[in-house]
């Protein structure tokens, strides 16, 4: 049984990290009956076919059908998926974002046509201390590359307007991106 099931799963890891144009060509050749539309630089899924699943310690901790495939927004290459829960319509909808630091290994089961992420918690957030899940958007100092959630790293700057780590001054821009200051 191990052996079929290694069979019909095949590593997306690096075409996840590409970004969604080579995620999704390779996902349109492995798992039959995808279909999608393009909007802009998001792959707007036409159908539910697609699955995805991430797991922790061995267990399942979020499951649902995937809505769409897009870049991410934190500057870096990569993919981010917005996932429906249970995959029923009017049900909430949660991004997933795979990084270095959030994902262990991304595969795709090609007889269920579905995406199975092995997450982990390798990253700390500077400002709260804790683990940076898969779910969590994450932002970074530009001057230390030291990482941080999102909200905590705004906040932070937004009161002290300096970095937690390298205590250099930091301010926010229009797009809430931070940028050195003297
Ligand atoms: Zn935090
Ligand atoms: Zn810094």
């Amino acid at each position: 049984m191990a052996k079929k099931k290694s069979q019909s799963m095949v590593n997306i890891k690096p075409l996840v990290f590409k970004g969604p144009k080579y995620l999704v060509q390779g996902l349109s050749q492995a798992v039959e009956g995808i279909k999608f539309t393009k909007v802009i630089q998001t792959f707007v899924m036409e159908n539910a076919n697609l699955k995805l699943s991430v797991g922790k310690d061995g267990k399942t901790i979020y499951s649902g059908t995937v809505r769409w495939i897009g870049n991410r927004t934190d500057g870096t290459r990569g993919t981010v998926f917005c996932v429906q829960k249970g995959g029923k319509e009017g049900s909430d909808l949660q991004l997933i974002i795979p990084t270095e630091d959030t994902a262990q290994d991304i595969g795709i089961d090609r007889s269920r046509g579905m995406i199975k992420i092995n997450s982990k918690e390798s990253l700390k957030c500077s400002v709260c201390g804790k683990g940076v899940r898969i779910f969590d958007e994450v932002l970074a100092c530009p001057l230390c590359n030291s990482k941080a959630h999102s909200e905590h790293l705004l906040e932070w700057i937004s009161m002290r307007h300096s970095c937690p780590i390298c205590k250099k001054g930091l301010e926010l821009d229009e797009d809430n991106n931070p940028y050195p200051v003297d």
